[in-house]
């Protein structure tokens, strides 16, 4: 259920990309942990890694992000995060960090990792073998290394932009509803900011924080950017043109109208609506952002609706109104072979 994103594809970037971007945030550690996973696993011959062996990087990444931002965990006290704070602050030695990490660190974030909304993931990246005194870590499998052969940098750049954006939305209290819940976009500096007016800072780009969510591939014609290397690139779905024409809907400039696509799609659409039949992707992917807990879920809800019928509504519409101001339409590629597919055929018989 949770990596129908992928639209049906279970592969191991998909299923990685369910586990960083779609799991529960109650703590920054999957983060660190799934960056330590991909770096390690990219330089590495063997397929064991001790926790030794991993304790380096991983403490590195969260002292990193604690000098960044002291809010790492939603909880109370964590003695781990603790010994990343006396380290930072030249109490304790790295020797010391490594120790307190290889102890504490690994605590629950090797059994949560692999688990995505209570079950266990489709694909498995390491046995847990911290019991075993020969390994005294995880083994990885095959699925591990092929993914961090693969997609290092993007997955890297995707994780980046999920912890920013989650450590920011607790900082500035967008995840506690108390404050209006501020996501904005900037699609002419290509970044996201997040907080209330007063608090506002740009926290990521915009396309790592939405690629994954589209699994690596153009929303218009289903290429993946690895493969062709044509983009990604921002696109405004309702054309952001309409704002020059006395536009009086939505604000065409804001996440739940932003999508990624290649560089062909994006030019080939220029400033006009995709056909019609190609709105249901839109509805669909903001669901899903909304069902990922995403930070920018509360702003989607307050943009779009908060139940899936009224965001349906909202983007009718928009769509209506936008094609009243320009009528003429793009047909994405992915339409066109669904359009080909139902008219071929009739009108030649089947002779
Ligand atoms: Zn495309």
């Amino acid at each position: 259920m949770i990596v129908d994103f992928t639209r049906g594809i279970v592969t191991p970037e998909s299923v990685w990309r369910a586990i960083i971007l779609y799991g529960a945030n109650s703590a920054t550690y999957k983060f660190a942990f799934g960056q330590t996973l991909l770096e390690l696993a990219a330089q590495t011959q063997s397929s064991t890694l001790t926790l030794e062996q991993l304790a380096p990087r991983y403490s590195e990444l969260l002292c990193q992000a604690l000098l960044r931002e002291p809010r790492q965990a939603t909880a109370g006290r964590s003695k781990f995060l603790d010994a990343c704070r006396s380290y930072n602050d030249g109490e304790i030695s790295q020797q010391e960090l490594w120790e307190a990490t290889r102890k504490l660190g690994f605590v629950n974030v090797v059994e949560a990792f692999p688990r995505l909304g209570g079950t266990h993931a489709p694909i498995i990246f390491y046995e847990d073998r911290r019991q075993d005194r020969a390994v005294q870590g995880v083994v990885l499998t095959d699925e591990m290394f092929a993914l961090a052969m693969a997609l290092r940098t993007d997955l890297d750049a995707e994780t980046a932009a999920r912890w920013h954006l989650v450590e920011t939305a607790w900082s500035t209290g967008v995840t506690s509803g108390l404050i209006s819940p501020v996501v904005g976009v900037d699609s002419d500096l290509g970044i996201l900011t997040i907080g209330s007016d007063a608090r506002r800072r740009a926290v990521t780009g915009v396309v790592p924080a939405f690629n994954g969510y589209q699994d690596g591939r153009c929303a218009y014609c289903g290429e993946a950017f690895e493969q062709c290397g044509l983009g990604p690139v921002v696109e405004h779905v309702l054309p952001f043109v309409l704002k020059k024409r006395g536009w009086n809907g939505p604000d065409v400039d804001a996440v739940w109208n932003l999508v990624l696509a290649c560089e062909p799609c994006n030019s080939s659409k220029s400033g006009r609506a995709p056909h019609e039949l190609w709105m249901p992707w839109l509805v669909q992917r903001n669901n899903d952002l909304i069902r990922s807990h995403h930070p920018l879920r509360e702003t989607l809800m307050l943009q779009t609706g908060s139940t899936p019928g009224e965001r349906e509504r909202f983007v009718i519409d928009a769509y209506r109104a936008a094609t009243e101001a320009l009528p003429s339409v793009w047909i994405p590629p992915q339409v066109l072979s669904t359009l080909t597919t139902t008219i071929l055929g009739r009108y030649r018989g089947r002779a």
